[in-house]
């Protein structure tokens, strides 16, 4: 066995480096936030090779002066935090005074900075952990970060790194999330002396959504702004067909640090359900500005995971920040959902906007839509103005063909229109759902003969904690027996509920999430009722039931998609059709 002993300082730093420094994009994140802190309002990040040669970052802020540039370098070193009470309350990206050191025992570091009052600057270079000395050096004003050959002498960690191109992508990714929330400063991204990212000082949110995302998708964002004391928060939503089944579009900030935390992914995929089909999230910039004491950063040495000291507000003003900008989307108006290539803003009179049917095709570019939007503009408005389920322009069942018991088609000027019955039924009971319940509860059809549900004890308790719940939703339920549920009355307009289902529903959703308040419960029922609630896929409907269904269908604030975000409609246009016979 090996005496303990303590372990040299370089050793340490290493290890911290672990934590702080897994590839290239770590170090300019780290090295850009230092330059937002010092109150930059020009960043450059000059890579080669991805980051994996060479790092350098430029800016213009107070810079360091001479005297401490050693203690930058040095773990444990900070300018930003003096008192363990300064922790409550962070409102610098930085805090931990780590970065630097750890950077620079895994790389060659070297550091040249000007203080606005210096005439000359001076600098430092750090080799693998191996501090040299501070020299007089020719500077501007601001400070240059360069860090070289990261990983090589520590084979086993420079193994970890991907293709140089695979680490310049998570460099640029690191440049844009910062440039996203840190409006006022200008932004530069170049890899092997190509531009990869530029945002100007005064390029607005919506101009930096456009470098970000594509001008395409951040024409169409929606934009939401809730100011509000103590917390306030601004979002932008990209249109449904620029979700996707990862993660990676979607930018969480708070209080100017870009943040991912599963919780708040979570609250989001709440905000964006109906609109936004399970399993996918939206293009999304939602910046939360908090009183520094309400959270708290220092979870991961990455600072990318964060705890709120009141969780159920800040992820109610998600939620509900989410459902308010989707609610004034023109997604959510009563246009026909469109599909493939009949494509087109169109700004009939009625207000109503054409929208992308969702998931766009894959061979749709947004390239190609914009070459001949012209064209599509007279397509779609042409659809827009036959199409509409307008009560006044009410198509009749007859209208429709069934296919598989599922799919409604009707030949329609400029294509086919399809419906997807349960979609449509489920979007249908929801709507009227919410009418009653704002207008009081839901009417409620007592059984004749109760629903027996056997549950466990704690199950039935926890059901019987929600009547009140269950009751304004038009479910009158009680005990029957110290393990049975007795189902008493039914919303009445919901006649095909099996009440059990429902039930299990509830309780799945209880077990997943134990924290729910009334509110979530409510919402969940809502979508569980309107859901089970609907004509199946594969279910028979007679005429006159369909008759009804497109009747009810007429006068929806939304009929875009279903309740869990799925379409109800779509348009398979001429021009569609026309490519899918390689007629274009
Ligand atoms: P932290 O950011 O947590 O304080 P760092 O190791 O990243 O720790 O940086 C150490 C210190 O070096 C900072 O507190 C700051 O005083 C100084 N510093 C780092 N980068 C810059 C910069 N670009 N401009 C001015 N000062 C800087
Ligand atoms: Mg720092």
């Amino acid at each position: 066995m090996s005496p303990i002993r303590k372990l040299d300082a370089v050793v340490v730093d290493q290890i911290a480096a672990g934590e702080v420094v897994e590839r290239p994009s770590s170090v300019v994140k780290e090295l850009v936030e230092n330059a937002l802190d010092a109150g930059a309002t020009s960043i450059d990040v000059i890579l080669l090779d991805g980051g994996l040669r060479r790092i350098e970052v430029r800016d213009n802020g107070h810079g360091i002066v001479a005297a401490e540039l050693v203690l930058a370098v040095t773990s444990h070193a900070t300018s930003k935090l003096s008192s363990s009470a300064d922790l409550e309350a962070i409102a610098s990206l930085g805090f931990r005074g780590e970065a630097l050191a750890s950077i620079a025992s895994v790389a060659r570091l070297e550091v040249i900075s000007r203080t606005p009052h210096n005439p000359a600057g001076a600098s430092l270079k750090v080799d693998f952990g191996v501090v040299g000395e501070v020299r007089d050096a020719a500077a501007v004003k601001g400070t240059r970060f360069i860090v070289a050959d990261l990983f090589a002498e520590l084979p086993a960690r420079r193994k970890f790194m991907k293709q140089a191109s695979t680490e310049a992508g998570h460099c640029v990714a690191w440049v844009e999330r910062l440039a996203l929330v840190h409006e006022g400063v200008a932004f530069r991204c170049e890899n092997n002396g190509r531009l990869m990212f530029e945002v100007r000082a005064d390029d607005d949110l919506s101009a930096r959504c456009a470098s970000v995302f594509g001008a395409h998708i951040a024409q169409r964002m929606i934009a939401l702004d809730r100011p509000g004391e103590g917390l306030s928060c601004s979002a932008r939503i990209g249109p449904p067909e620029s979700a996707r089944r990862d993660a990676r579009r979607v930018h969480l900030f708070l209080n100017g640090r870009w943040v991912r935390d599963a919780r708040l992914l979570r609250a989001v995929r709440e905000g964006v359900k109906e609109y936004v089909p399970i399993g996918y999230y939206p293009t999304l910039f939602l910046a939360l500005h908090l009183d520094p004491e309400r959270v708290d950063v220092n979870v991961h040495p990455q600072k990318t995971e964060v705890r709120f000291r009141d969780e159920r507000i800040v992820f109610g003003t998600v939620v509900s920040t989410l459902r308010q900008c989707l609610a004034a989307s023109t997604w959510a108006t009563r246009s026909v959902g469109v599909f493939g290539s009949a494509v087109a803003e169109t700004s009939s009179s009625g207000g109503a906007t054409s929208s992308h049917s969702f998931p766009a095709p894959s061979w749709q570019r947004p390239d190609d839509l914009r070459a001949s939007s012209a064209q599509r503009l007279d397509l779609a408005s042409a659809v827009a103005a036959q199409l509409p389920l307008t009560s006044a322009a009410q198509p009749a069942a007859a209208e429709f063909l069934s296919i598989a018991n599922t799919f409604l088609f009707r030949p329609v000027a400029g294509g086919v229109e399809i419906i997807d019955q349960h979609a449509l039924h489920e979007r249908v009971n929801l709507e009227e759902l919410r009418r009653e319940i704002r207008q009081g509860q839901v009417v409620m059809q007592p059984l004749l003969v109760p629903a027996l549900v056997d549950l466990s004890r704690t199950e039935l308790e926890l059901l019987l904690g929600w009547q009140k719940t269950f009751l304004r939703l038009g479910v009158d339920v009680d005990a029957f027996g110290a393990t049975t549920l007795a189902i008493r009355g039914v919303p009445a307009r919901l006649t095909r509920l099996h009440p059990e289902k429902l039930v299990m529903d509830l309780l799945e959703m209880a077990a997943e999430n134990r924290a729910a308040s009334p509110e979530m419960i409510q919402e969940e029922m809502l979508f569980s009722m309107a859901c089970r609630g609907a004509v199946m896929a594969g279910d028979y409907v007679d005429r006159e039931a369909l008759q009804s269904l497109l009747q009810r269908g007429a006068n929806l604030p939304q009929d875009r998609t279903c309740a869990h975000g799925r379409p109800v409609r779509i348009l398979l246009s001429i021009e569609d059709l026309e490519k899918a016979f390689f007629r274009r």
